[in-house]
Order: C-alpha cells, then sequence, then structure tokens
C-alpha cells in the first residue's frame, strides 16, 4: 500500500490512543471495551473527517485550488472541520447546509457547528432545505467561484470518496500496528457507518493486512441493504486507486438496528449511550453519530452477540461539538430519568 505518493497535509495529531473503558465494561458486564480516540485527531474539536482532509486538501493544494466547497447537514461535522482544514492551509472555503433534520429548536441553526464555522472563517454559507440535489448546488457554488477568478476544489459529503477514505486505510494500519505493539486483545471493532469513508476505509485497510477483526459498521441513516452496497462500491473504488484487494461482500458487516427515527434524530439508545460514557468514563459522545453508534454497540452486547470476555475496540469519531445543539433533549431525559430514581 504506497499510501506516501499520495499528496497529503499533515492536520491530525497521530496515532490517536487506544482506551480502555474499565468501569463501563464492568458496568455492561461480558465484553472488554476500548476505544480509539479518533475524536481526539485535534483540529478545531477534531473527529475522524480530519484524516480523510489530510489527503483531500493534499489533493486541492497540488490541483492549485484555492477555494474549498464542500456539503453536510446543518450541524455537520465535515463541514465545520473542513473549513478548520482550510483555514489552517490558507484556503478560502464555502459551504452548503442541508436542513435534514426537522424538529428542531430555533438555536439549531445557530450554535455548535453552525456557530465555529462562522469563527473558522468561512467565506459563504447557505441553507438549503432538505432533498435538495446537494452535488447540483456544489457546482453552482464552483461556477461562482469560477466566475470570480477563483479555483474551486468541491469535496463530496462527509469527505468519502477514494481519496478521502485513505485516510482510513492508513488507520486500519495505525490500529493493527498498536494492537501488535502494545499486545491489546482486540478481536472485534465497531464503527459508525455514515457517508461511508471511514467503514469503507477501516474494512479496506483490515482486509490488506489480513487483520484478525471482525469490523460492524453501525449505521445511523440508512437500512442495511443499501449501506453494504454504498461500502461495497466504495471498498471497490478504493482497492481500484490503491492497487490493494477487493473487500468481500460477506465480509461486509452493517448493523442498521439503531438508526431509530432517522438521520440526527436523538433516540432513547443513544442518549442512555450518551450518558452512560459521560458518567462511567468523562468520555463525550455524540447526538448523531457516536451516541447511536455506541448506543448499537451496548444494545449488541445485551442480546448477546459478542462472546463473554470478546475484546471490542470502538472507534470515536468524533462531533461532541454537536451535543449543544440537543441540550434541551439531553437535559429532558436526564430530568426524567432522575425523576425515575434511575441515574446511574
Ligand atoms: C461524519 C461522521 C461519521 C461518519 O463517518 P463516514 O465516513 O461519513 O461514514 C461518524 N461520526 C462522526 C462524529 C462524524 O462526523
Amino acid at each position: 500500500m504506497l499510501l506516501t505518493k499520495h499528496p497529503r497535509v499533515k492536520l491530525a495529531n497521530l496515532p490517536t490512543p487506544i482506551e480502555k473503558l474499565e468501569r463501563l465494561s464492568k458496568h455492561l458486564g461480558e465484553v472488554n471495551i476500548y476505544v480509539k480516540r479518533d475524536d481526539e485527531t485535534g483540529l478545531a474539536g477534531g473527529g475522524n473527517k480530519v484524516r480523510k482532509l489530510e489527503f483531500l486538501i493534499g489533493d486541492a493544494i497540488s490541483k492549485g485550488a484555492d477555494t474549498i466547497i464542500t456539503q453536510g447537514a446543518v450541524q455537520s461535522n465535515h463541514v465545520r472541520q473542513t473549513v478548520a482544514a482550510a483555514a489552517k492551509m490558507g484556503l478560502k472555503s464555502s459551504a452548503i447546509l442541508e436542513r435534514r433534520v426537522t424538529d428542531t429548536n430555533e438555536r439549531f441553526d445557530k450554535t455548535s457547528n453552525v456557530f465555529l464555522n462562522y469563527l473558522l472563517g468561512i467565506g459563504s454559507l447557505r441553507f438549503v432545505p432538505g432533498n435538495t440535489d446537494m452535488n447540483k448546488e456544489m457546482e453552482k457554488e464552483a461556477e461562482i467561484v469560477r466566475a470570480m477568478g477563483g479555483k474551486p476544489y468541491i469535496i463530496p459529503g462527509g469527505g468519502s470518496n477514494a481519496i478521502g477514505a485513505l485516510g482510513y486505510v492508513n488507520a486500519a494500519v495505525e490500529i493493527v500496528s498498536q494492537i501488535n505493539s502494545q499486545g491489546l486483545p482486540i478481536n472485534h471493532v465497531a464503527v459508525t457507518s455514515g457517508s461511508s469513508g471511514t467503514h469503507a476505509g477501516l474494512a479496506s485497510g483490515f482486509n490488506a493486512l489480513n487483520a484478525k477483526l471482525k469490523l460492524t459498521g453501525i449505521s445511523i441513516r440508512q437500512p442495511e441493504a443499501f449501506q453494504i452496497k454504498k461500502i461495497k462500491e466504495e471498498t471497490d473504488k478504493i482497492a481500484e486507486f490503491i492497487s490493494i484487494p477487493k473487500v468481500e461482500e460477506k465480509d461486509i458487516i452493517v448493523n442498521s438496528d439503531y438508526v431509530g427515527g432517522g438521520y440526527g434524530v436523538l433516540s432513547d439508545d443513544a442518549m442512555e449511550a450518551i450518558h452512560l460514557a459521560a458518567s462511567y468514563e468523562g468520555l463525550l459522545l455524540d447526538p448523531v453519530y457516536t451516541g447511536k453508534a455506541f448506543g448499537g454497540l451496548i444494545g449488541m452486547i445485551r442480546k448477546g452477540h459478542y462472546k463473554k470476555g470478546d475484546n471490542v475496540l470502538f472507534v470515536h469519531t468524533g462531533g461532541e461539538l454537536g451535543l449543544f445543539a440537543y441540550e434541551d433533549q439531553i437535559i429532558n431525559y436526564l430530568n426524567a430519568k432522575q425523576n425515575k430514581g434511575k441515574v446511574a
């Protein structure tokens, strides 16, 4: 795997640590849970997109771009990390935010990641209704940049293409080398499966390394069949791009049982997971991705999906700055629990 020949800029503090969740593992019983701290990649709040952006921004700069264009949901962590990466590299940025989540309070459009986009110096931020053709919107934005004499570079939603996924092929190499050098007994890996680059990059890397790790992607948006097809397509593209073996469909595992009310809609499972991680480990999870995925992991543990004594690595992909956009709901949840006398 010759990842070194691809243009790359340094944005992340790597390697991120692997930590054991001692208290929470004991509380849940059955399995040992470890966390790969990709919430601590280091740029403006960190998260998984920083690894992808090292290659995407590297590619943009090598092509002479001066303006980065991307898109996401209103509280997109990807957009925030992209704007931060552009700022650090002295590039302009603009983004389009899709109102994908309805039933939000009036602060949703202003707080957390949205606020940070402005602070980080975004040039243009435009809101569009849910189900807008976002690729078309990015093309329109690129036209505007060109008309003003600029050189746009479009990064797809979530930074998920073969270039961005290289960040997670590398992360797979990093995880395997940490497991080996630290003698960790990890035999399962669980990760949030969203726009696909993270799951697909890890699957491709583990497969190429012949790693003895069973990877499960926990979907936060799409049904299982849809997500498996998407990950398969993405891993095929990665395989061609860097000449590694293709991941077989049977090795792509997706669990969509914890999507709940849909993208960005907090579920009780997710709120319990956010509360448990915070109160047992001082670990912050996010409402849209890692809270849901960790809720899924807890659900799978309780349902006996893992064998007693299994060692599961949860890849924490970040997002906790989005918590403030969901503050009211989480406080209501905590109050309701307290009234029942069930606070941990
Ligand atoms: C984007 C994101 C994900 C999902 O990663 P994909 O590569 O889009 O599947 C998971 N967690 C957080 C916090 C994210 O921001």
